[in-house]
């Protein structure tokens, strides 16, 4: 791993806080996949497997952004009071998935 792709993990890590793991692998493309994943709740509708829940959406976008809203939104719908510093963004985050949301409605209204 080289070492910028270290200190991006280390600060995309203490910005998700204490719940998250983050792990950032290097996409075909070369572009940083950001893995967050939470150390406390499981896969949705996969409660006895060891996986764990994750904001990573294959063949989604997994940037920095992206994988820290969807974080950000976990946090905040299953881990209330929790203090993680990415909370703070929790505005901005809802604010990109609705600007988000309008793009796709207007594609699929120009479809
Ligand atoms: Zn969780």
């Amino acid at each position: 791993m080289t070492a910028s792709r270290s200190a991006r993990q280390r600060k995309a890590a203490s910005e998700a806080g204490p719940l998250a793991t983050v792990r950032i692998d290097l996409g075909a493309d070369q572009q940083l996949v950001y893995k967050i994943s939470c150390t406390v709740c499981r896969a949705r509708g996969d409660k006895n497997s060891d996986k764990a829940w994750s904001a990573y959406r294959p063949g989604g976008d997994n940037g920095y952004l992206a994988a820290m809203d969807r974080w950000t939104f976990h946090l905040h719908e299953n881990h209330r009071g929790s203090d993680a510093p990415c909370l703070a963004y929790l505005p901005e985050a809802q604010q990109r998935l609705h600007e988000r949301r309008e793009q796709q409605d207007g594609a699929q209204d120009r479809a």
